[in-house]
């Protein structure tokens, strides 16, 4: 197999079951990322600012839905000093992220992220859904260097039935990756791994598309089952697909980020959150032995932590910051790797290059 593996080669990998031909597969994306992003680790300190949402994902705790749920939404000087409790910790990056809250109006956060960007050194990402243009617009003149956005699944009707539109506004979040990256912003995606509906091959095409994209950033996590929504309690909306139904593993994760190195080869690549869930003891560390290359320590005020429950048993929930920083570095250290300094963009990126038209993409 060369460097960068077809659909076809994709497809095998992912129903690779014997260990000694995974090995392989784990030995080529840990080479892949030595080369093209070195041996460091880079840190985005995680501050989970609302966990209002206007939507009803049918995978999300945080759906509108979920009326179990006591909603907040930090004030303008908590999250500063969130983004200041990275800049101690050493951190290039902080990274806000909520439900899609039009509670958060353009300019308040605007005015946040001018701040941030004037009183500290860091790199100021945002994951806040599909914001209407003009807000978007607005973060990145106020400074906002990246932009989170997973399209999920590849898969159009699958998307569909587990995301449904707001009001009368069709989603497409392809879409939105591409003017993300008009917009000047570093652009990062991804999906969920193992969704009700989601089969072997929609997850090879989703690979493949990271490639289209070209994408700054790739965050894959297993998909999660949370009681209080729709594909957490066993409600079937989405189609039957027999034997091919990719399972919600951890293996399967990790198939999935290695590919996505080989395909992405100086993409960050995060040990993600729900891959720590579903293996405390060692997830992370495998992660990052297996293609990925950053990690997005939690640093919400922790009286908000539990409340940002997107799916149950969420890791690293009670600790606080500084817990959660002295544990990383340690895990880290001993894989022998190193803390990564400074923001940890991508080193090829061109701000303002386009992403190819949507019509040229596979699922679009
Ligand atoms: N609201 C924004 C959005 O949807 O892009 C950002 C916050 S949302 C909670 C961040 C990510 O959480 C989603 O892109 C989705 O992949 C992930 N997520 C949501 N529910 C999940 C679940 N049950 N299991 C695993 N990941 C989940
Ligand atoms: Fe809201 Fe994002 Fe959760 Fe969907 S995934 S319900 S948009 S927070």
């Amino acid at each position: 197999m060369n460097q960068t593996p077809d659909k076809t080669e994709i497809l095998g990998w992912l129903r690779e079951t014997n260990p000694e031909r995974l090995a392989e597969l784990w030995r080529r994306a840990d080479g892949t990322r030595r080369q093209h992003v070195g041996d460091a680790v880079h840190l985005r300190g995680l501050v989970e600012i609302s966990n209002h949402c206007a939507r009803q994902c049918a995978y999300c705790g945080l759906r509108a839905g979920n009326e179990n749920l006591a909603r907040y939404r930090m004030l303008a000087d908590e999250i500063f000093e969130s983004a200041q409790q990275a800049v101690k910790f050493g951190y290039g990056t902080v990274v806000l992220q909520a439900g899609e809250d039009y509670g958060i109006a353009a300019e308040w956060l605007a005015e946040i992220i001018r701040r941030i960007k004037s009183e500290t050194p860091l790199a100021v990402t945002l994951s806040l859904g599909e914001r209407p243009d003009k807000d978007l617009a607005a973060w990145r003149a106020a400074g906002a260097d990246r932009y989170l956005l997973r399209f999920e699944t590849s898969d159009r009707n699958l998307f569909d039935e587990i995301h449904p539109p707001l009001g009368n506004r069709k989603c497409n979040r392809i879409a939105i990756l591409r003017r993300l990256r008009e917009f000047g912003f570093e652009v990062g995606s991804g999906i969920m791994v193992g969704i009700p509906g989601q089969t072997y091959a929609s997850v090879a095409n989703d690979i493949a598309l990271f490639r289209e994209l070209d994408l700054d950033m790739v965050g894959i996590g297993p998909f999660i089952p949370h009681p209080a929504t729709p594909l957490g309690c066993g409600f079937k909306i989405f189609p039957s697909v027999n034997g091919e139904q990719v399972p919600n593993s951890e293996l399967m994760v990790y198939k999935a980020v290695a590919l996505t190195r080989l395909v992405r080869p100086d993409a960050n690549i995060p040990a993600t959150t729900a891959l720590a869930t579903i293996n405390k003891k060692n997830g992370r560390e495998l992660g990052l032995q297996r293609g990925a290359n950053v990690f997005m320590p939690n640093l919400t005020p922790p009286k908000y932590r539990r409340l940002y429950e997107i799916y149950p048993n969420k890791a690293c929930i009670a600790e606080t910051g500084d817990a959660c920083n002295g544990c990383l570095s340690l895990r880290i250290k001993d894989i022998g790797r190193h803390i990564g300094s400074g923001q940890g963009g991508r080193k090829k990126h061109q701000t303002g290059t386009a992403l190819p038209a949507e019509k040229e993409l596979c699922h679009a």
